[in-house]
This record gives C-alpha cells, sequence and structure tokens, in this order.
C-alpha cells in the first residue's frame, strides 16, 4: 500500500541515500553498501545508519546472495521516489483514496497543488502472487529478481505515451498529465467501468460506439488487442472512455486481423450475454481497414 505519511519523515540524508540506492540498481541486482556509500557521499557510517532507517521503513531490503549481501529497493522505496518527483514537479500535492486495485497496477486519487482531482496508476509488474510462492526458498529466490523495476517503468512509459498520442489525435483517452518512473498521472474520468453496469439505457448506441472506435483505431494503426468490459468506462451520457491498453499492436502486425477480430467479438460476445443485445452489423478488417 501506499504510505503518504512516510512522504513528510524522510530527512535529506535519507533522501540521498534511497536515489544512491535506485541509482546502483541499475546495474547491480543488489546493490553493496559500499557502493551506497561511495554514491551518496555521506561522511563515513553515515549511510551505514541510514540505510538501516531505510529498511526499517520499508523502503529498502537487504538481501544476501550466494556472493555477497546487498539492497534493492522494494516497491515502497520507488513508489515513494515517484511521488517526490511529482511533488517536486506540481504535477501531485495529495494522495486520496485507492480506487482500483488490478493484478499489475494500484489506482489511487490525488490531488495537484489547484486542488484539481486527477488518477495516479501505479504500475505493478512482476509481483509475486501468494499463490506463486511455494515455499520460504522460493519466496527468497523470487525477491532476488529486480527486473519489476524495469518491466513497472516500461509499461508506464509505454501507456503514456499510448495515452499522449491517442489523446492528441481525439481518441477518448482520459489526458495524460505526467509520468515519473512506473507511474503515471492522467485526468479521473467521472464514469464507471462497463462491467459494473448492468443496465445501459442503450445498447445499440454503445455497441455501435465501440464497433466505431475500434475502426477509428484500426485506421490510425492501431489495434487495442485487449479490447473488454474492464478497460471500458462509460460515462452518464453514455460516452465511452478506454482506460487501460496494455497490449496495443500494429495494423501492419502479421497477426493484426486476428487481434482485431478478437476485439470485435469480445464486445459482440459480452453485449449478447449481458444486454442480450445482438446485431448483425460489426466491422470487417479487410472492408473497413484494409481499404
Ligand atoms: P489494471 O490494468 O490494473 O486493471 P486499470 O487502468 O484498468 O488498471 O484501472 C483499474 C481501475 O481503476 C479501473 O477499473 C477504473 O475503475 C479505475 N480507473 C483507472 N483509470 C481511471 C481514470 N482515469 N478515471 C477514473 N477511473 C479510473
Amino acid at each position: 500500500k501506499l504510505d503518504a505519511k512516510i512522504l513528510r519523515y524522510m530527512t535529506s540524508d535519507e533522501f540521498r541515500v534511497l536515489t544512491a540506492v535506485e541509482m546502483g540498481s541499475k546495474n547491480h541486482e543488489l546493490v553493496p553498501l559500499s557502493l551506497i556509500a561511495q554514491i551518496a557521499a555521506l561522511r563515513h557510517g553515515n549511510s551505514h545508519k541510514i540505510i538501516g532507517e531505510l529498511a526499517k521503513k520499508n523502503l529498502v531490503s537487504k538481501i544476501k546472495n550466494a556472493k555477497y549481501e546487498g539492497y534493492r529497493l522494494t516497491y515502497g522505496g520507488y513508489d515513494y521516489l515517484a511521488l517526490k518527483t511529482f511533488v517536486k514537479r506540481g504535477s501531485v500535492y495529495s494522495v486520496g483514496n485507492q480506487i482500483g486495485v488490478g493484478k499489475e497496477s494500484d489506482v489511487y486519487i490525488v490531488a495537484d497543488e489547484s486542488e484539481n482531482q486527477l488518477v495516479l496508476k501505479i504500475h505493478r509488474l512482476g509481483r509475486v502472487s501468494f499463490r506463486a510462492i511455494k515455499s520460504k526458498r522460493d519466496y527468497l529466490q523470487k525477491r532476488k529478481s529486480a527486473s519489476w523495476i524495469y518491466m513497472s517503468r516500461l509499461a508506464a512509459t509505454k501507456e503514456y505515451a499510448f495515452m499522449k498520442v491517442l489523446y492528441d489525435n481525439g481518441f477518448p483517452v482520459p489526458q495524460p498529465i505526467d509520468q515519473v518512473r512506473h507511474c503515471v498521472v492522467m485526468e479521473l474520468i467521472d464514469a464507471y467501468p462497463l462491467r459494473q453496469i448492468t443496465e445501459v439505457k442503450d445498447p445499440g448506441k454503445l455497441y455501435s460506439d465501440l464497433m466505431n472506435l475500434i475502426v477509428r483505431l484500426a485506421q490510425y494503426g492501431l489495434i487495442h488487442g485487449d479490447f473488454n468490459e474492464f478497460n471500458i468506462l462509460v460515462k452518464d451520457n453514455g460516452d465511452p472512455i478506454l482506460i487501460d491498453f496494455p497490449q496495443m499492436v500494429s495494423i501492419s502486425h502479421p497477426n493484426a486481423e486476428w487481434y482485431f477480430n478478437r476485439d470485435i467479438e469480445c464486445i459482440r460476445t459480452y453485449f449478447r450475454k449481458r444486454y442480450n443485445y445482438e446485431s448483425m452489423l460489426y466491422p470487417k478488417f479487410q472492408l473497413d481497414v484494409n481499404r
């Protein structure tokens, strides 16, 4: 969980040491204390004391492998560094309630300096599920991997880049605001996921809006790849907003037509099962996209 309180209780030396761990992580799975001390360039012995405090606050963890002992950032430490940057830039001022827990992300309501409400999405890839932990040894083995930092940062960078391109080209996605490390700040959409909407006022209109959206995306060169009821918010006026696109593929992908059809089928199936709505009309890749 995101601990906003911790933000207030960090000294500048602690921040220096935490940053040193992050820098050391770029080429060390486990960052040795000697390297941390060298990067942080604090008075001798201080780094040692401070790293202990950071470990107590769960911002780093001390890990021993076969060869040596060292430190790694935890998600808590990485969250802290990202938030600190957002705060410095003015894009986030305070953190509010958590509104979403995905398998691969946590979503919070935040506010900027002018008290505008926004959404903070923290990517959490490579999170070890409880089911995956068979034994304590297994757990220690899994903890060794530092690739979650890389994977989560990559996911956030990609999401922000796609969101920006889509938003700038008039597609219905949240306005992207800022991105740092594994986090994206975006516009808060006042709407619920399609999944949670038991009764749609005009299923026919929503259905054709969604089909048109899939076609427009494809004509622009993109296929969503995971177009489903969880990734679509529906506003009060019935307009859909796409919020999540982790597996977008290019229209020039060899299997583009297959992905395209799968997105179409996913919506058709959902409307049939959930709203008892079926239409004879649906887009065809060859006719509507590959003209
Ligand atoms: P995940 O990929 O982990 O499922 P999502 O991006 O789909 O994460 O977001 C999870 C939930 O958070 C969504 O179901 C939605 O309820 C909420 N949410 C995400 N982004 C926004 C947003 N911009 N505005 C409003 N709610 C959002």
